[in-house]
């Protein structure tokens, strides 16, 4: 099975696209997230590795590679859109969401992937995705305050 950035690279020529400076770098910086990052993350991280690209060719690559549907846009309800790979069927998890610290992490949880495709089923949907976030505070920021048991 192909890796997400082979065929990432893969449908960009298939598309007539050069994997160019931009498409390049945020393909493979995506690829070694766990998770979403937000266009200027991406764009931070690139070039905190000393890649040399502007936010706006960023948010170009984002667009184009949104539309070949080789990275999905997660929206958590800040209003800061977060990208990461379409991996349908590997690497597939949901997200929580802390509403202290704004912080979004991955989760993937199988019984929960079998009482959707279940509820899916019972209301007669070919479900063809799925969107789950558990929104609330997160490991560091609901301690804050309590006591220590
Ligand atoms: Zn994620
Ligand atoms: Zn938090
Ligand atoms: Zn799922």
């Amino acid at each position: 099975m192909p890796t997400w950035v082979e065929t990432a690279f893969e449908e960009l020529r298939t598309a007539g696209l050069r994997r160019g400076g931009a498409r390049r770098a945020v393909v493979d910086f995506l690829a070694k997230q766990d998770c979403c990052r937000s266009a200027q993350e991406i764009h931070d991280g690139i070039t905190a590795s000393g890649g040399a690209v502007g936010v706006a060719s960023v948010y170009r690559a984002l667009d184009t590679l949104a539309e070949l549907r080789l990275v999905q846009r997660v929206d958590v309800g800040d209003g800061v859109a977060r990208f990461e790979p379409s991996r349908v069927g590997h690497d597939h998890h949901h997200h929580l969401v802390c509403d202290d610290c704004g912080k979004v992490e991955p989760f993937a949880d199988e019984a929960l992937e079998r009482a959707l495709e279940g509820a899916a089923g019972r209301l007669g949907y070919a479900m063809e995705q799925h969107e789950v976030v558990l929104r609330g505070a997160c490991d560091q920021c609901r301690d804050v305050g309590e006591p220590l048991v």
